[in-house]
């Protein structure tokens, strides 16, 4: 074993092979060094526990390839692109939504120039950053006053901390719900210094429960979206008109959470089921909050729309000051608002609405596409088939229902990986590519790959697959 030992190369032959690697030639400095000392001592590790035994894994023309390999995981940035193959459009831990080009190119430029973010040019004077998108906001959705905070989470504990803090707030038991892990409405009403009275039964909350929870300290009536979580059966919720005309003859705002939110009437794309902002308006909610970043295809931010007096008081928050948009975050928002001026072009431009409303035999196009190109990258050892299967929207919108698609899916050959290497070792390519496990084959859905992600997806597995026969 010492007699391995010695055999460990210096540091300095180390440092000159990476010094000489092109895909090394942007990473910082001390961070290859770092990477040098770390791979040295893995090596010695590995002598210490055996698992190097001989001289020749130690030579040097057997080394150099994999310190190279290595440092290159080692110094590349933490965040990185990956390629979803899930299916899964609106899918939280893969960053939500997609950009448009249109909102790209407008966070590139509110990031290499200065901007009027905060400076009125018509006066000179100083701005307000929500202007920007308060006129759009209001007329996608007919509200008389809007605003936007970081995420959603931070538009419901704003709202609830400015109209309701140390009153009490009534919500429906059926609508207290966890989306996600971290978003609990009990919790976030806590922080928020409003006091939740729960009324109802798990399954069923009728209007007469919401009129008896009223007191003299009641502040507002909530409505939660339950997002990713249904209930079937024996149920009842009181419909939003019903709590509206009941808040106005109690004077009390009614603040509606509608998680993920939409622009778009996915209704005439043959999507029913969730309400576009517009009407949740127009039936008269005096707040509504929904996310950016889920279907509506923006940048992670939190939309608060409703009557004026609510708003007003919303902004003049100083919590506000706290939870606001970063310039970026507010041109990506805003251009991604102007598209859905012209719906035809939102559902066209705005990759998570494409991805939504993308039509069964586009899919399937796409699927023969893609399958064509893993074929030629990994049929040797995949049976590559296309067949019937179903994606999700995700972000908590649409639950439950399946959209239809068709799934590329590998079926391991004899000699080949299994399955469940297959996709282990998927994660570490670059780009690492994610798909899902059905029915013993590993299946690729083309709903969420752009068709320019086919060479990367192909090549992805190749990489992972060759890995097998190194
Ligand atoms: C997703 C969701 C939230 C949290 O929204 P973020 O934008 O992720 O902060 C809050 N409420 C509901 C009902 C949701 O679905």
């Amino acid at each position: 074993m010492n007699n391995l030992f010695r055999l460990l190369p210096s540091m300095d032959r180390v440092l000159a092979v990476l010094e000489g690697d092109k895909a090394l030639a942007a990473a910082p400095r001390p961070l290859v060094r770092e990477a040098a000392q770390a791979f040295l001592d893995g090596l010695r590790e590995e002598i210490k526990s055996g698992l190097v035994t001989g001289e020749a894994e130690l030579a040097f023309d057997a080394l150099s390839p994999r310190i190279a390999c290595f440092a290159r995981a080692y110094a590349r940035p933490r965040l990185r692109r990956v390629l979803n193959a899930t299916g899964v459009v609106v899918h939280t831990n893969l960053g939500r939504s997609v950009l448009p080009e249109s909102a790209v190119a407008a966070v590139v430029d509110a990031c290499r120039h200065y901007s009027n973010l905060e400076f009125d040019l018509a006066t000179g004077q100083r701005g307000s950053r929500h202007s920007h998108i308060e006129a759009v906001l209001c007329a996608l959705t007919g509200a008389e006053a809007a605003m936007a905070v970081n995420n959603n989470a931070a538009a419901v504990l704003l709202t609830l901390e400015t109209l309701c803090k140390g009153r009490e707030v009534v919500v429906s038991r059926g609508q207290l719900v966890e989306i996600g892990g971290s978003f609990r409405v009990p919790e976030v009403m806590a922080k928020s210094g409003a006091i939740l009275k729960e009324v109802g039964a798990t399954n069923r909350t009728h209007l007469r429960d919401y009129e008896a929870a009223i007191g003299p300290d009641t502040a507002a009536l909530m409505r939660v979206h339950t997002s990713n979580f249904r209930m079937i059966g024996f149920t009842k919720e009181v419909p939003l008109d019903e709590l509206v005309a009941l808040g106005r003859e109690r004077g009390l705002p009614v603040i509606e959470d509608l998680g993920s939110g939409t622009l778009f009437d996915f209704a005439q794309a043959g999507l029913p089921g969730e309400p576009t902002v517009r009407e949740v308006v127009a039936a008269g909610a005096d707040v509504v909050t929904f996310s950016g970043d889920k279907v509506l295809g923006g940048p992670q931010a939190g939309i608060i729309v409703g009557k004026r007096e609510y708003v007003d008081a919303i902004r003049k928050n100083q919590l506000a000051r706290a939870l606001r948009l970063d310039k970026m975050t507010l041109a990506a928002l805003e251009a991604v608002l102007r598209l859905y001026l012209d719906p035809e072009a939102a559902r066209r431009e705005i990759p998570t609405l494409a991805m939504i409303c993308a039509a069964p035999e586009e899919l399937s196009r796409k699927a023969r596409s893609l399958a064509s190109a893993v074929r030629k990258a990994v049929g040797g050892m995949y049976d590559v088939r296309v067949r019937p299967g179903s994606s999700r929207v995700g972000g908590g919108a649409f639950p439950e229902r399946d959209l239809p698609t068709s799934l590329v899916c590998l079926y391991p050959k004899d000699s080949s990986l299994t399955v469940d290497e297959l996709r282990a070792r998927l994660l570490d390519t670059d780009p690492p590519l994610v798909g899902r496990v059905e029915d013993d084959a590993f299946c690729l859905d083309p709903r969420t790959l752009a068709k320019d992600e086919f060479p990367l997806a192909a090549r992805a597995l190749s990489q992972a697959a060759l890995k097998n026969h190194a």
